[in-house]
């Protein structure tokens, strides 16, 4: 190649790659998966080591990825934070082990860590308290998203010590989260996030820290800087270092001794890999001695002393047969990609959501292409991509639905969403899918209230909304396919049964927009009755801590249909409570059960921070913990805030277990 043309191929390399990390850090929206990243990556690499004199300042093996937002204070890293060099295989592993035991002119300890697909995060600490929290944002100026880290509570606010520190670690958002996020965002007709760390990096920017709050996202902290000021030597002592002080680390590393141990490693994570509560991409291996650190130093980029080896992309070909197109409760109207079925880490995948129009689009997906399937989040199958080679001749561009398929009407999109819905509230696909929300387990729980039944109610024209189950008789239940004398009768008293629900039930049961199970409760909690609750204000229910605006204004707007008040009516008529009940009995015997403090005498003490006194002393009861005044031998457990004075002196005398506010946070958050 002549120089023109390989500077040409470096510049389209350098763009392509610039424009995909704008997309993956600013918008964390990828439109292609990383390891078509990677692989241009390479490329690039590869094509600037063999020509420097191609580098140019912009290139992204240049410098760590990621911009800073408009929107977010900026925060300087006195000390940068730096990405981790990378190999895809065993053998450039083993280079990189050989390379560095040769500069130190020894065989080194490494410690080998998982490497958590989430953002990194710095975090400082003043006399033991939680300053200042910062994203990575281009490894010298990042974002300061302290109010949104103190929505996490595996971030301590305070640490067992009163130390001055700044240690750095990874947010992310465990599969579950990330499941149900994707999962809602698809029904609320938003755009879905493509990994646990675009959803991670999207919920911690967020500007209003209630939605972070929402997302449930969790940390592993992994470095200490200047870690030499605490005479900590090793990585691994630093790891067990964080964790004293209150820090959740992640318990499965270990320490390598030799190039064996680190691919036994390695091995072993890659098969637990599905099993993990949370995603990783890889593994990241560090020399464990901090002089080894100092001697080999950074590039400007990454470390020379550690790097991240990274898992092939578990990815299968298959072919799209059809895209089936279903209506959902709230109208949205999705399509789902049928194709040939193959294995996938661990399982057969022969569907997988394509979310909305928009999606088909951009990726192109037609009928008959073979695509590229992997599973995001490591669970939710997913379409990389379509294999362009081979497209066969005759296929056609894929024509999106205009009309409802259930009931014919005309599709829209609401505002500027992306997805496409049916607005015909009669629609029987929206219809069949409230009785079917209604009758579920966390809103009313009507046992035995199926899908399959209530398409028949609906059918046969006994029932066409959910105030009408409660006029069902006997009679009309015994018209149902299979529908005995008994069946009647559970289906009738589970019904009844329901009737005598607590309102939080039925508010979640109405559907309402952006109202889930735990939204709905602390709004009933807070307005105990129906009646209060339709005449609140948008600033009233947002006032609720963790419920947004964008409830607060959905509950608004829907109680201020008529045709909901007269649905309230019916439901009243019907015999069904509308009233808050607190927590039944059996609820709070269950809950305490399940619980470590089950049982325990328990002492709190000092000025707590954060949480009111009498709120965790409701907490701990309701966990099945007894909460008494004064520290004895009979005493389990003291709860210690700051300048705890006599009964610290006389637990820690009595050799009675002492945890401080962040660890008693941290331990009410494992329980939640
Ligand atoms: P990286 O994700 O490859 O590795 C560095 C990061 O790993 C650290 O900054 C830290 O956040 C994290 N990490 C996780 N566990 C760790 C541990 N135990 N110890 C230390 N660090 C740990 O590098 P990067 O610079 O953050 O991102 C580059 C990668 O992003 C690329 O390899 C690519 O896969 C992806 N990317 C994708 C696109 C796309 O369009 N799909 C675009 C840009 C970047």
């Amino acid at each position: 190649m002549t120089e023109t043309v390989l500077a040409q191929k470096a510049e389209e390399l350098r763009k392509q790659l610039n424009t995909w990390s704008r997309e993956y850090y600013s918008l964390d929206q990828p439109s292609v998966p990383d390891d078509v990243y990677d692989q241009k990556y390479q490329e690039l690499v590869t094509l600037e080591k063999q020509h420097p004199e191609l580098i140019t300042p912009d290139s992204p093996t240049q410098r760590v990825g990621g911009a800073v937002l408009k929107g977010f204070q900026k925060i300087d890293h006195e000390i940068p934070m730096l990405s981790l060099g990378d190999v895809f295989s065993k053998k450039e592993l083993g280079e990189f082990v050989a390379n560095l035991d040769q500069t130190v002119n020894q065989q080194i300890d490494y410690n080998c860590e998982l490497k958590i697909d989430g953002l990194a995060i710095s975090l400082v600490y003043r006399n033991g308290i939680f300053v200042q929290g910062s994203t990575r944002g281009n490894g010298q100026i990042g974002e300061d998203i302290t109010q949104n880290l103190k929505t996490i509570k595996a971030v301590p606010l305070q640490l067992s010590e009163p130390v001055d520190v700044e240690v750095r670690g990874e947010c992310y958002m465990p599969k579950k989260s990330f499941v149900e996020l994707n999962e809602r965002q698809e029904k609320e007709g938003k755009q879905i996030f493509a990994n646990a760390r675009n959803a991670a990096a999207g919920s911690l920017r967020q500007l209003d820290s209630k939605i972070t709050a929402e997302r449930r996202l969790s940390t592993f902290i992994y470095y200490i800087m200047e870690p030499e000021k605490f005479g900590i030597k090793t990585q691994s002592a630093a790891l067990e270092q964080l964790k004293k002080w209150g820090f959740k680390i992640n318990p499965d590393y270990r320490v390598a001794h030799n190039q064996q141990e680190i691919f036994a490693y390695i091995d072993e994570y890659q098969a637990k890999r599905a099993d993990l509560t949370y995603d990783i991409d890889g593994i990241v291996i560090k020399a464990n001695p901090f002089e080894v650190h100092k001697e080999v130093g950074n590039t400007v980029k990454v470390p020379r002393w550690a790097i991240a080896y990274k898992f092939p992309p578990d990815e299968q070909e298959t072919v799209v047969h059809k895209i089936e197109w279903t209506v959902g409760r709230t109208g949205v109207v999705t399509p789902t990609a049928v194709m040939d079925p193959v294995q996938l880490a661990g399982t057969t995948v022969s569907r997988a959501s394509l979310h909305n129009p928009d999606y088909i689009k951009e990726k192109d997906i037609r009928i008959g292409d073979t695509v590229k399937l992997h599973k995001a989040g490591d669970i939710i199958p997913e379409i990389s991509m379509v294999v362009l080679d081979k497209r066969p001749a005759a296929s056609q561009p894929y024509a999106i639905p205009t009309q409802c398929p259930i009931c014919g009407a005309k599709l829209v999109h609401l505002d500027d969403e992306v997805a496409l819905r049916c607005i015909n509230p009669k629609c029987p696909a929206l219809v069949k899918e409230s009785l079917i929300h209604f009758a579920s387990r966390n809103a009313m729980d009507i046992r035995g209230l199926g899908t399959k039944i209530i398409a028949q109610l609906y059918e046969k024209h006994l029932v066409n909304d959910v105030a009408d189950l409660y006029h069902l008789t006997f009679d009309d239940l015994l018209q149902l396919d299979k529908f005995k004398e008994k069946s009647a009768n559970n289906l009738l008293t589970a019904i009844d049964n329901s009737r005598h629900n607590s309102l939080e039930r039925l508010l979640f049961g109405l559907g309402i927009r952006h109202v889930g199970a735990k939204a709905a409760k602390l709004i009933a909690e807070k307005f105990k009755t129906m009646d209060n609750i339709t005449k609140a204000t948008v600033e009233e229910i947002a006032a609720i801590k963790t419920v947004g605006m964008t409830i607060a204004e959905s509950v608004v707007t829907y109680f201020a249909n008529p045709n909901v008040s007269a649905l309230l009516n019916e439901l009243a008529k019907a015999g069904v409570n509308l009233e808050y009940l607190g927590q039944t009995a059996a609820e709070i015997a269950e809950n305490a059960a399940a619980s470590p403090f089950n049982g325990l005498r328990v002492v709190l003490t000092g000025t707590l921070d954060h949480l009111k006194r009498a709120e965790a002393k409701k907490w701990l009861e309701a966990h099945g913990a007894k909460v008494t005044g004064s520290v004895s031998g009979k005493t389990d457990l003291l709860i210690a805030g700051h300048d705890a004075g006599s009964k610290l002196t006389k637990a820690e005398n009595l050799n009675v277990k002492i945890i401080n506010e962040a660890t008693f946070i941290q331990q009410m958050e494992e329980e939640e």
